[in-house]
This record gives structure tokens, C-alpha cells and sequence, in this order.
């Protein structure tokens, strides 16, 4: 059995050379050619015949397959469908804003949150993907697009705290200054509000911008939305909320899916007003992405005025996310897992 190489970081690669009995020093090297994207060892061009030999029979290096590509005609968002090694497939999308562009990437082949107006838990989770797996959505994205990426949000497929080791790794790596060396500022993790898990990261004081996917303040809405609600509730998330805001001094930014009827009543941005107070979180709201399978309308532009003004009246500040990528289904909640032999 071979070790996937592109989940280590150069310190685990260097205990490796040192264990096959080559000099530590050439770990730097290894790293850095494996984030420029190389498929073989052989490919390594500064290292000897036989120190790239030895490491191909210990280890592999993941390379995802393009198998589409669409380009948004309205706005040059990219969306990515790439094949992994044992065939499941998951989607990226890059972003192009005045302040750099954002790859917004996937963390599970699938998801299990059941979250009801969302296409990306249809069919639930097939599983985790690797640090290396998720590295390579960021690398792969940038080498193919030519865009140079400076943003990263783990707002694609899949729940990242469910998957929290690897996707805690993955940041180390995509973070390391010998590899793609994306800086903590420049990455937001979403989370549909996995309490147990935000705790353990408030302890990391990471300088990442934490997302939570509130969609509704109280826990009748919320359960009936999202079952990650349910034996958690909304106090309990509030309480993780204000203490990881104390802890890190990071604010939190609120996300909230205006679904008509469901939860864009004045009665809900007075509690969402209350709630963002309390846990000095910033709101985004995000006008409903069209689903097929989900009947959920989006919010009236009427309501949706009406919401604004009452959390502003209340104090709290709020922005409408601008939609990108609708016309490639590459909007919020609409990225889903696919069989990469379909490619649909
Ligand atoms: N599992 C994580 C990461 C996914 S991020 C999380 O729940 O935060 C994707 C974001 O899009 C989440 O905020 C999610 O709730 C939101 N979303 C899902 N379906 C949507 C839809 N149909 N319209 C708008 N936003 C949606």
C-alpha cells in the first residue's frame, strides 16, 4: 500500500527520508514540486534517479481530471467537475472579484447534514475527501484557469467540520510558506453549525473567518431546515458563537438563505437581529438558489427590503451576497456530488 505524499507536510516528509535513509533536506524540495502540480515522481527534476525511484514505491501523488469545465456567460465564474483517483467526482468554482480571486471548494464527496433547500446533501455522503484531495481542487483550479487565487472558502460539497482532521490539515498544508502559501486571512470555513466541533477550532485561534449557515433564529424554523439543529439548538449555537468570538476576536459572519414565506418574516429578522447582536456576527444574506428537486421559493425583493431595514433598525449590519455563476448551477447550495462517467 502506497502513502498519499500530498497530505504531508514537509516535516512528515522529512521523517519519511529519514526512515529510507536520505538526507532530510530534500523534503523542502519534494513539497514544493508537488505543489507546482507535478503527476510523477519523475518529473522531479532535481532529485536523483534513484532517491525518485525509491519514493515512487512508497508513495503516490493524487491528480485530479478535468472532466468539465463550464464558464459562466454572465460574470467568468468557472465551474470545475474534477474526477478523483477511485472515480468519485466533486465540483470547484472559481471566482473572479475586484479583490482577487476566491476558489470556493468542496470537503466531502456528498454530505449527511440533510439541510432541506440544499442540492449538495441529495444522496447523502459517499465520503471524506483528503488533504491532498482538497489541496488539489485549490492547485488545479489555479493551473488551469490561469487565474492566480488568493481566496479560499469551503463553501462547495460537504459539511468541512464533519471531515475536521483532514480538512484541518488540509489548511496547514495550503497554508505552508514552501507550498501554496494562501494566508489564514484569506480563507473562510462555512459550517451548517456543528457546536461540539466549532468549540475544538476556537481553541486553534486560526485567523480564518468562521461562516455559520444560520438560516433561521429559532429552533422550530431551524430544525424543520436543517436536522444539524436538531439536539443542538439555537442557544447552544449562540453560546459556541460568543465564545469563539471571545477566544479568537474573529468575527463571525451569519449566513442566511432568505426562503419565502419560511423565513423572511419581520418576526425573524427581529430574533436574527437579537442573535448577530449577541454574538457581534456580521449577516449575509443570501437571496434562495434555485434547486430542481427543492420546492423553496426565494424571498420577494419586497420582503427582502423589509428584512434589510428591520435588522438595520435594530443595529445590525447586513449585506445581500451578489449571485455569481447562476446560469452553471455554481450559485450557494446548488454544487452537488455527480458520477464522473455521467458528467451531468
Ligand atoms: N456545510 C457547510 C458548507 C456549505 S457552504 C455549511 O452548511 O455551511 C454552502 C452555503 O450555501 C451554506 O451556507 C448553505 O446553507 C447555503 N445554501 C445551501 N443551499 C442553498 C440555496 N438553495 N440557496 C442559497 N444558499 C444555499
Amino acid at each position: 500500500m502506497k502513502t498519499d505524499i500530498k497530505s504531508m507536510l514537509p516535516d512528515e516528509i522529512e521523517s519519511a527520508l529519514i526512515e529510507m535513509g536520505e538526507p532530510k533536506y530534500r523534503a523542502k524540495q519534494i513539497f514544493s514540486w508537488l505543489n507546482k502540480g507535478v503527476g510523477s515522481f519523475n518529473e522531479m527534476s532535481d532529485l536523483s534517479k534513484k532517491l525518485r525511484e525509491a519514493l515512487d514505491k512508497r508513495f503516490y501523488i493524487t491528480v485530479p481530471r478535468p472532466i468539465r469545465k463550464q464558464v459562466s456567460q454572465l460574470d467568468g465564474t468557472i465551474k470545475y467537475l474534477w474526477e478523483l483517483m477511485d472515480g468519485n467526482a466533486v465540483e470547484t468554482v472559481v471566482m473572479s472579484y475586484k479583490h482577487g480571486n476566491t476558489v470556493c471548494i468542496s470537503t466531502q464527496v456528498g454530505c449527511r447534514q440533510g439541510c432541506a433547500f440544499c442540492a449538495s446533501t441529495i444522496g447523502g455522503l459517499l465520503r471524506n475527501l483528503e488533504p491532498s484531495e482538497m489541496l488539489d481542487e485549490v492547485l488545479f483550479s489555479q493551473l488551469d484557469s490561469g487565474l492566480n487565487i488568493s481566496n479560499i472558502v469551503l463553501m462547495g460539497i460537504g459539511e468541512p467540520l464533519d471531515n475536521y482532521d483532514n480538512v484541518m490539515k488540509f489548511l496547514k498544508l495550503v497554508n505552508h510558506p514552501d507550498g501554496m502559501n494562501i494566508g489564514m486571512r484569506h480563507i473562510s470555513l462555512s459550517t451548517c453549525g456543528l457546536t461540539e466541533q466549532i468549540d475544538k477550532l476556537a481553541d486553534l485561534n486560526l485567523q480564518l473567518t468562521l461562516s455559520i449557515s444560520l438560516h433561521a433564529p429559532d429552533d422550530e424554523t431551524r430544525s424543520k431546515l436543517m436536522p444539524a439543529n436538531r439536539g443542538r439548538g439555537v442557544d447552544e449555537l449562540v453560546s459556541v458563537c460568543k465564545r469563539y468570538f471571545e477566544r479568537t476576536g474573529r468575527r463571525i459572519s451569519f449566513e442566511y438563505a432568505m426562503i419565502d414565506g419560511v423565513n423572511d418574516l419581520p418576526d425573524h429578522a427581529k430574533k436574527l437581529a437579537d442573535i448577530a447582536k449577541e454574538c457581534s456576527a456580521h449577516v449575509n444574506l443570501i437571496p434562495l438558489n434555485y434547486v430542481e428537486e427543492r420546492s423553496f421559493r426565494p424571498s420577494t425583493a419586497e420582503n427582502l427590503k423589509k428584512f434589510v431595514k428591520i435588522l438595520d433598525d435594530n443595529g445590525v449590519n447586513s449585506t445581500v451576497r451578489r449571485k455569481l455563476g447562476g446560469d452553471v448551477d455554481a450559485s450557494c447550495g446548488q454544487l452537488r456530488r455527480k458520477a464522473a462517467n455521467k458528467g451531468d
